[in-house]
């Protein structure tokens, strides 16, 4: 099957109010070009230099998304025009990020990243530490937070992947009925990607992140 049959096979079977964001990092633009052909309008990517390449060469109508590990000094790379930012993991990112957009004169719209695989190495607030900084989070104007981001550990058990998941979602409500209470903003959870999409939405997530699945493995 080809790029634009899975968009449109995957696109088809997502309840309605889930959001796909279809990850071509590492894919060339003629992938991206079919993706586009298919219908398909917000994309995501994980490193700084190769999206501000692609947004450059790729139809302006297009929704960017970043949601791989983001380095402060990367942000004013994407400031001009990325739509959503999944994976703020840091007090220190979040104000960059305020200020690279007041220099751009707009609002960033931006997700908390939440750690709750059991890998070390993902990155992401504990929800402690989630909990922590926005009930004291400084005034940034220039960034509108929108809900919230995390990954589930890569494993088959389909218990631990549904129980983080489960986590996820009760840190979204909780924040939403709490510190974000009065923000219509805040109403994202983004959570799924190939291997793990339909339990996350399952688990009640409405946006999903799926790379592989769409377009074919990587190749690093
Ligand atoms: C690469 C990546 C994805 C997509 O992963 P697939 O398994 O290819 O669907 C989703 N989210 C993040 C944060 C990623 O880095």
């Amino acid at each position: 099957m080809d790029i634009a049959q899975h968009i449109q096979e995957l696109q088809a079977s997502l309840p309605q109010g889930v959001t796909l964001v279809a990850v071509s990092k590492f894919h060339p633009v003629e992938a991206l070009q079919e993706a586009y052909q298919a219908g398909q309008r917000v994309f995501g990517e994980s490193r700084a230099q190769e999206l501000v390449a692609k947004q450059h060469v790729l139809p302006k109508d297009i929704e960017w998304h970043f949601i791989g590990p983001l380095q402060s000094n990367k942000v004013k790379e994407i400031a001009p025009f990325i739509s959503l930012i999944h994976s703020v993991d840091s007090l220190k990112l979040l104000k960059e990020i305020d200020k690279q957009a007041a220099k751009n004169e707009r609002i960033i719209r931006v997700l908390l990243e939440i750690h709750v695989a059991a890998e070390e190495t993902k990155h992401g607030f504990t929800p402690n530490e989630c909990r922590d900084l926005v009930h004291h989070l400084p005034d940034l104007p220039h960034v509108q937070i929108c809900g919230i981001m995390g990954m589930a550990t890569l494993t088959d058990d389909e218990t631990q992947i549904r129980k983080e998941f489960h986590t996820l979602h009760e840190l979204f409500t909780e924040l939403k009925g709490s510190v974000f209470s009065q923000s219509e903003a805040f109403s994202i959870l983004s959570m799924g990607m190939t291997h793990d999409y339909k339990l996350a939405i399952e688990e009640g997530s409405n946006m999903i992140r799926v790379g592989t699945y769409i377009f074919g493995e990587r190749e690093y």
